[in-house]
């Protein structure tokens, strides 16, 4: 049998049991395990690692629990940025789209730019004007309004009135916590051709059209069939100065070191090395999967090689 492979995650952050609730926690459990089954089925049907990355992190995005797609967080002014990128590790072409606010799945829109579009990478309005001319629907931002995700800006606007600074501090706890949830797929399918996915809504009250690591291919994203497919979360600035996803790509095919030694080098010593915390999934050319972070837990799924999905939260699970 030709071997396929799939794992998620769902953000990386300071998830604690104590402070989750048993039904909140299922239900974050419930979806990702429905993201991941619904990759799998389509790697297992023989479609590409692209398509499976594309269909697991479209569940994620039409979920409100995750930031990204209808979930996204809210930027200062009270808006949704999003931010999304994917990578073909057979022909190393990319696509990544950064701060559109009208598309409903932007991990569609990376895709589109991929293969519709000489570029890699497109933002804001042009990225949208690109968006209509492919046929792509205009969302209404309502859409992407979430009453929690209302609740944690106006706690951070609440924070910077108290500590009288315009921006918050990114070391501030609630602002380090107010970015998880992320979305990210890696998948390798029957073909040995690798993909990777990222899509994010980004940090809750960035200014000045910030961006972060997932639509950066190298930092949030990173494929290629001769190493590994890589999909970040974490804190998006240490991601992408420590070129997290091609670093470890890179480690693999320079120094010869495997995909679960790579990834541990990079999460556990070069990211905090610079201060930055977070995490990532992959998946080797042999279908070996890594998931390694450094916080206290990533929501994260994949399905091991007895074909039994295993879902965690924690980082003692
Ligand atoms: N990496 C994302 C960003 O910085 C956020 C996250 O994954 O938690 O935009």
């Amino acid at each position: 049998m030709k071997t396929f492979s799939i794992a998620i995650h769902g953000g990386a952050g300071t998830l604690v049991k104590g402070l989750m609730t048993q039904e909140l926690e299922e239900k974050y459990k419930s979806i990702l395990r429905l993201a991941l089954n619904k990759g799998y089925d389509a790697l297992e049907s023989g479609r590409t690692a692209t398509d499976a990355v594309e269909i697991a992190v479209k569940v994620l995005e039409d979920s409100p629990l995750f930031n990204a797609g209808k979930g996204s967080v809210f930027t200062a002014e009270g808006t949704h940025e999003m931010d999304a990128s994917i990578m073909d590790g057979k022909t190393l072409n990319a696509g990544a789209v950064s701060g559109v606010k009208h598309i409903k799945n932007p991990i569609d829109l990376a895709i589109s730019i991929m293969n519709d579009s000489p570029h890699v990478m497109l933002s804001g309005e042009g990225a949208e004007e690109f968006a209509r001319e492919q046929g792509f629907e205009m969302t209404d931002p309502s859409y992407f309004f979430t009453k929690k995700r209302m609740q944690s800006l106006q706690k951070i606007k609440d924070i910077e009135l108290r500590k009288q600074h315009k921006s918050l501090s990114f070391e501030d706890p609630f602002m380090k916590n107010s970015k998880f949830g992320t979305v990210g797929c890696v998948a390798l399918d029957k073909n040995g051709n690798l993909a990777a996915g990222t899509s994010t809504g980004g940090m809750t009250n960035k200014r000045w059209n910030r961006i972060g690591d997932a639509p950066i291919i190298g930092a949030g994203t990173y494929a290629n069939n001769s190493t590994c497919a890589v999909s970040s979360t974490g804190w998006g600035e240490f991601f992408i100065r420590a070129m997290v996803a091609y670093d470890i790509s890179a480690m693999m095919e320079y120094k010869g070191i495997t995909l679960k030694e790579a990834a541990k080098i990079v999460i556990q010593q070069k990211v905090p090395d610079l201060g930055g915390d977070g995490g990532i999934v992959a998946i080797d050319k042999d279908g070996n999967i890594a998931m390694e972070f450094n916080t206290a837990g990533m929501y994260r799924a994949h399905m091991n090689a007895k074909g039994e999905l295993i879902v965690k939260i924690y980082k003692d699970e």
